[in-house]
């Protein structure tokens, strides 16, 4: 399998074992502690296979190696998921019935043992501000299809212009196509922005009236809603006005693009209600088009709404309520389990990997390698490696000392300050300090490929067989 069986290993893990235990978890999960933990054990034994790793090795420093979150927090995010999920069917939905409130009725009167999916979902919900309410609900549009008029959306400038171009060419090129093809429409500038904290914003400016729009939207929308939104906000406020000639201009191509889909394949209610405007419209003689722009090269019209969207973040009143479609709240429910994986992580303070891998993510922490060097370098992250200290506490040394410094038998001790080794280590070192490695501290040199120079090392001081 070459020089990535880590990757290649954890792919099959996924694709074949994990798949099959998320499935079906909303209703297995009312099981008793003791079944699911027969769970933990297969995750145990699949990412020790993936990882080589000493049988000793614990699952919690597998699952942040690996970017595995525990299988607890795993299935509370994927039963919120499902919860969300059905909460956007109609009222008579025949699944709806699963999560109306007689089973959580059922758990407070004691007549049902654990908690029902209903309520996992709704109190991981509620612990983080959110509540089942904020979903979309899909309905079928009251208006045929064919009643619809596809707008008009342009793309002129992606095929004039490359990533490559240099900003000021982009920005001229634009204001060429702005200054002459669009001479007499009334020119609107949409966008969107959201933060890292999932606040939400989006504007719309009208440079030549002098009108700049900004609103804060609800938290956890995803940029694209944020900047249909801000289409949505434009065409709406155009009612009152009715000009004959209006270009929108959007640096999102995926909201343009969004634009484009044919009515009948719409599943986004939010989309329909756009539509919807812009027959309004289309039917009191206004003409609409819609034309993509690049962002963040100069355009005067642009960085306006730019801007304006930004400074919308910080507004203490949501003006508008978007409701969440499932892209949105797949990525609430990602962001969920992170959270409470997260919390959970910060526990273990204490853990030789934890100094060097604070912060939790779903990616594998060890980078392409051969595979003595995957189970080389997860071994010395996590410490489950044959020192003395890791073999002390499995029995297998009476001593948890270094023989000849008489101090713990650590990875740092080994790598940085035993006196045992000081001629290999100088050469460590320099190897280093050609990798621009100035700070000799674990989190720096057990990262990414700053490894392959302590590969030479352990080699060279025949501490260990391996
Ligand atoms: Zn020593």
């Amino acid at each position: 399998m070459g020089s990535n069986k880590l990757y290649t290993l954890r792919k099959i893990y996924i694709a074949l074992i994990r798949s099959k235990i998320d499935y079906g978890c909303e209703v297995y999960n009312t099981a008793s502690a003791s079944i699911k933990k027969i769970l933990d054990k297969v995750q145990t034994q699949s990412l020790r296979l993936c990882t080589g790793s000493m049988k000793s090795a614990s699952l919690k420093a597998l699952q942040v190696e690996m970017g595995d979150p525990p299988y607890e927090i795993r299935r509370k995010a994927l039963i919120t998921k499902s919860f969300l999920n059905i909460s956007t069917f109609e009222n008579n939905h025949p699944a709806k019935k699963s999560i109306q409130d007689t089973a959580t009725f059922e758990f407070y009167s004691k007549t049902v043992k654990r908690k029902p999916f209903t309520l996992i979902a709704k109190d991981t919900l509620k612990g983080n501000n959110f509540s089942e309410n904020n979903v979309v609900i899909y309905r079928e549009s009251p208006i045929p299809p064919w009643h619809f008029t596809v707008p008009i959306v342009n793309t002129y400038l992606k095929d004039y212009i490359s990533k490559k171009d240099l900003p000021h060419l982009i920005k001229s090129e634009a204001n060429i196509m702005i200054d002459t093809q669009y001479k007499h429409h009334l020119k609107i500038f949409t966008d969107g922005s959201k933060d890292p904290n999932s606040n939400a914003g989006c504007a719309f400016v009208i440079p030549e009236l002098k009108i700049n729009k900004g609103f804060k939207l609800n938290n956890h929308l995803s940029i694209f809603m944020c900047e249909l939104t801000a289409i949505y906000l434009c065409i709406s406020w155009l009612q009152d006005f009715l000009p004959f000639n209006v270009v929108i201009f959007v640096d999102s191509l995926s909201a343009l693009q969004a634009l484009k889909i044919p009515l009948n394949k719409i599943r986004n209610q939010f989309l329909l209600d756009i539509h919807f405007l812009l027959r309004s419209l289309y039917h009191s003689g206004t003409n609409i088009i819609f034309e993509w722009i690049p962002s963040h090269v100069g355009i005067q019209g642009n960085e306006l709404a730019d801007f304006h969207a930004k400074q919308a973040l910080s507004f203490q009143n949501i003006y508008i309520f978007v409701p969440l479609f499932k892209d949105d709240f797949k990525t609430l429910c990602k962001n969920l389990m992170k959270k409470m994986w997260q919390e959970e992580w910060d526990k273990e303070k204490d853990r030789a990997l934890y100094q060097i891998s604070p912060k939790i993510n779903f990616d594998i922490k060890i980078p392409k390698m051969s595979r003595y060097k995957e189970r080389l370098i997860f071994k010395l992250r996590t410490g489950y490696i044959p020192l003395n200290k890791h073999l002390y506490k499995i029995g297998i040394s009476d001593t948890k000392l270094c023989e000849e410094c008489r101090v713990e038998e650590t990875v740092e001790h080994f790598l940085l300050h035993c006196k045992l080794y000081n001629t290999e280590r100088s050469i460590l070192f320099d190897s280093l300090r050609k990798l621009q490695i100035q700070n000799f501290q674990l989190k720096n040199i057990l990262t990414g490929y700053n490894f392959l120079p302590i590969d030479t090392y352990v080699k060279s001081t025949n501490r260990m067989i391996l």
